[in-house]
């Protein structure tokens, strides 16, 4: 493709994605495709000749559009939210365009530079503790995702038992703690590092808050302790997955630090709302106890997937359980010890230029515009609550601390299980709509609904329709 070839088809291609956000609404907001359907209407076989760039785009309209949940949808309300916005495309178009692997300082100077003032940035709006900063002995670093990033953590932890499990393997028995409302990618991780599912202790959780309880957590790290155990890392929770509930940070770091034990502190979700001063809370003990604190810009801040920052405390322990490095990378920079090898940080070897994304989110929005984004959607969430709240015939799951709403149809007339199946039948057909798109939960053996706000196209007439089409279908009979 010929760069005049290419400014045509890329003038296409943006035409394209404006048009698509300006008539988003006219999609149902959840396929509707049945499995195998898309498959069934593409070529078996490759092309042997090439086709014109239009010709992508035209299957991209009629046979792949049917086969795409719009999460960009002002009406997407599951899950979590996945942002993306015009500043992070453009700026992944032009992460594409460089087409820069930044695995090594030396590979592309600005990539690894641009990274670290982002995410220093990014600290700094959050109001992360200084030691998180670059410049200090910690540092932040742009993950795939928060996956990734606990995988990350729990290397660095198994490295700081003193172990030198990066040499030597594992050879004790190490033991992470999590609670049932822990993401699942750190049990995934304790399989991935070696530490085995057999070894991740799941912690009692509070019954009314969901939240981790520090005195069991105490516990279970002694009784590992006398059984010859090696306690390595806890995972603290600001925001579960499941209803957002939000772990004692700061309780579960003095239980931590007192034993030796590593504090990762996952925040994926809801810790970018930290850039306004009144979601500041959820960072309390985190400067005081945690070794490694990871949140998603993909999903609530407007940055599209994939950009998940982890910050260390200390990023010795992380480099030295990944570092290695064979004689084709070697190169003077690195050996200066000058630079930052984002490599030594992270599970692939190559890495995309993701900071170009983020940076030019924070610089199109300002602290401001993101500040405007989280509060606006967080109010319009409690907004919905308080709907719920008053209404007789649904039962809401409080406190509502994000953008997160968790509420069930109460059925006074049915059993659990038969309340349970009635609930996930009004939610497929709320979804079958195409209306909106919901997705749930279930805490206590109880289903609940959660509807997620947070896409910037969401407005308050957007979140009405949602509760007017809920209530509707409550209402309608069985
Ligand atoms: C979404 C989520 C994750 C997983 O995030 P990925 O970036 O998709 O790996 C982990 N932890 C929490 C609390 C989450 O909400």
């Amino acid at each position: 493709m010929s760069p005049e070839e290419f400014r045509a088809a890329g003038k296409q291609v943006v035409d394209w994605i404006a048009d698509y956000y300006a008539g988003i609404e006219r999609h149902p907001v959840r396929s509707r495709a049945e499995p195998g359907e898309i498959r069934a209407q593409l070529p078996a076989h490759p092309p042997e000749r090439g086709e014109p760039f239009a010709e992508v785009l035209g299957d991209l309209e009629e046979v792949l559009l049917p086969g795409v949940t719009h999460w960009q949808h002002p009406s997407f309300f599951a899950y979590f939210p996945a942002n993306a916005s015009g500043p992070a495309i453009l700026g992944d178009l032009l992460s594409s365009g460089l087409g820069v692997q930044g695995m090594l300082w030396a590979t592309s100077p600005a990539c690894t530079e641009l990274e670290t003032v982002v995410v220093d940035w990014l600290a700094e709006l959050l109001g992360l503790p200084e030691h998180f900063r670059t410049d200090a002995a910690g540092g932040g670093v742009i993950q795939d995702s928060a996956s990734s990033a606990a995988l990350v953590a729990c290397l660095a932890a198994l490295q700081r038992t003193g172990a030198d499990v990066a040499r030597r393997g594992i050879t004790g028995r190490h033991v992470l703690y999590v609670s049932a409302h822990t993401h699942s990618s750190v049990a995934r991780a304790a399989r991935m590092a070696g530490v085995g599912a057999d070894n991740v202790r799941v912690v009692d959780t509070d019954p009314a808050t969901l939240a981790m309880d520090p005195r069991h957590l105490d516990e279970l790290m002694a009784a590992d302790l006398a059984d010859g155990a090696v306690p390595t890392m806890v995972c603290a929770t600001a925001g579960t997955t499941s209803t957002t509930a939000v772990d004692p940070v700061r309780a579960i770091g003095e239980v931590a630090r007192a034993r030796g034990v590593w504090l990762h502190v996952d925040a994926a979700y809801a810790g970018v709302a930290a850039v306004c001063p009144e979601f500041r809370w959820i960072n309390d003990g985190v400067a005081e106890f945690a070794d490694s604190y990871c949140t998603n810009p993909h999903k609530w801040l407007l940055t599209n997937f994939d950009c998940s920052v982890l910050w260390l405390a200390d990023r010795a322990p992380m480099v030295e359980a990944l570092s290695v490095l064979p004689e084709y990378l070697r190169n003077e920079a690195t050996e200066s010890g000058e630079v930052i090898d984002y490599r030594d940080w992270q599970i692939p070897l190559g890495r995309r230029f993701r900071a170009l994304k983020l940076w030019s989110v924070v610089r199109w929005y300002g602290a401001g515009g993101l500040r405007e984004h989280v509060r606006g959607t967080a109010r319009l969430a409690r907004e919905f609550a308080g709907r719920v709240r008053e209404d007789p015939r649904f039962e809401l799951l409080e406190p509502v601390p994000f953008a997160l709403v968790c509420f069930r149809p109460r059925f006074p007339e049915l059993g659990v299980e038969e309340a349970n199946e009635r609930t996930l039948r009004l939610m497929g057909e709320l979804n079958d709509s195409g209306e909106l798109y919901l997705t749930h939960t279930k805490v206590d053996g109880r289903v609940l609904l959660r509807l997620a706000v947070g896409s910037p196209q969401t407005r308050r007439e957007h979140v009405e329709a949602a509760f007017a089409r809920i209530r509707e279908r409550v209402d309608a009979p069985a």
